[in-house]
């Protein structure tokens, strides 16, 4: 087991900074995945961390040996790509042994090696079989077994999944979890899939524009996220355009796009203005939708009947716009003064909105995210 420091890590390419004063500490059998946009440098982030691309700057440290110069091959690291590359030429069983063979160990033993590991992905059984022949599931499996084999301190993957369809993508994260905990091995995972990182990682590590903006337990950057990029690169929110009208301490009043004017909890110290602009998220989750005047609805269940306990409840009235059936949930987008807000309902048969209908939304202003202009969060309210 080993655990990785990376330390003001940069990588630049002529004018393109790629990675930028990436610092972060990964610990023994953890897995932590890299998630973020396509070009956000999750790759060039794992790569120098595989030894393949040399740091501009900054340091890497493998259970405390500096490893920065150090090259791949010198490296206990193995790398799960994303285009399986598996040798067309040699069987699976030679593909898998192909580490242990380089690194001289015997015959025998590789064979034992190679089947137990071809075994722990289940792909038992295939040991002569011709790679070209196999599904791309399957492929994967024995190029995480090669990778495996040969016993890595570190493994990384770089989107090895995302070349299979939604359904054996979504078991083979589970599988791979199973492996992990399994092995107990230091994995880090580069995914552009918010689902993929949730469903795998001990500590996700979002990344944009080059930099780590945060790193933490899944919930902690879904409940916490750091900045408006953030919120709404892990799931879909309603953003809320809002200028303050009052700051009294206590209490935030906002004027918003939605033609109603907000009181939102504070805690008094976040050095906001009246005229301040601020983006609200209203996540579909916290909104309740009922026909009607507020709390008038007696249709809808009763977890998702308005919270009415006075001051800490916002309602908005609006329209229904568009009702679209999601298997489990419901989703209706609600014409509010212009503006477009979506919201929820989990029992597809409850309520039966429709297209036409007039509805008030309502949330717990607890529950509602601030973010400054320049997309960093206002820590409002702080239980
Ligand atoms: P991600 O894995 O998040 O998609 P990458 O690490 O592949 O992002 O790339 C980050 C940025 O660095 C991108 O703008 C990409 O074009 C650039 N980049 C990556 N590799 C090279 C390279 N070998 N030469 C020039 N630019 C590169």
């Amino acid at each position: 087991m080993t655990d990785i420091t990376l330390q003001g890590l940069e990588k630049r390419y002529g004018e393109t900074t790629a990675v930028e004063d990436v610092s972060v500490e990964i610990d023994d059998g953890e897995l932590l995945c890299l998630l973020g946009p396509s070009g956000s440098g999750k790759s060039t982030t794992l790569r120098m961390l595989a030894g393949l691309e040399t740091p501009t700057e900054g340091a890497i440290r493998l259970d405390g040996e500096d490893v920065t110069d150090q090259p791949a091959y010198d490296r206990n690291t193995s790398t799960v790509f994303q285009d399986w590359a598996l040798f067309p030429h040699k069987t699976v069983l030679e593909n898998v042994a192909f580490g242990l063979k380089m690194r001289d160990v015997s015959k025998d033993e590789r064979r034992e090696r190679a089947q137990a590991m071809l075994e722990r992905v289940q792909m038992g059984g295939y040991d002569d079989e011709d790679p070209t022949t196999l599904s791309g599931g399957q492929k994967q499996r024995v190029a995480l077994a090669r990778s495996l084999a040969v016993n890595p301190d570190v493994l990384l993957l770089d989107e090895p999944l995302s070349n299979l369809d939604k359904r054996l993508r979504e078991d083979m994260q589970i599988e791979l979890r199973e492996i992990h905990d399994d092995l107990e091995e230091t994995f880090v995972h580069v995914t552009h899939d918010q689902d993929e990182a949730f469903t795998l990682a001990d500590r996700i590590g979002i990344m944009n524009e080059g930099e780590l903006i945060q790193v933490g337990d899944p919930d902690e950057v879904y409940e916490n996220p750091k900045n408006r990029f953030i919120e709404a690169f892990l799931g879909d929110t309603n953003f809320v355009d809002a200028t303050i009208v009052q700051s009294p301490g206590e209490t935030v009043a906002v004027e918003t796009e939605l033609g109603a004017e907000l009181v939102l909890p504070s805690s008094g110290d976040h050095g906001l203005e009246s005229g301040d602009e601020l983006t609200l998220s209203l996540r579909p989750e916290i909104l309740s939708i009922d026909r009607g005047e507020p709390g008038t609805d007696a249709t809808a269940p009763a977890d998702q009947r308005a919270v009415t306990d006075g001051s800490t409840t916002n309602a908005v009235t609006g329209t229904v716009a568009n009702v679209i059936y999601r298997g489990s949930t419901v989703r209706y987008s609600v014409s509010i003064d212009g503006t477009s807000v979506f919201a929820e309902r989990t029992d597809a048969s409850s309520g039966s909105l429709s297209a036409g209908d007039d509805v008030t939304l309502e949330w717990n202003s607890e529950d509602v995210l601030a973010f400054r202009a320049d997309g960093t969060r206002v820590p409002l309210y702080n239980p």
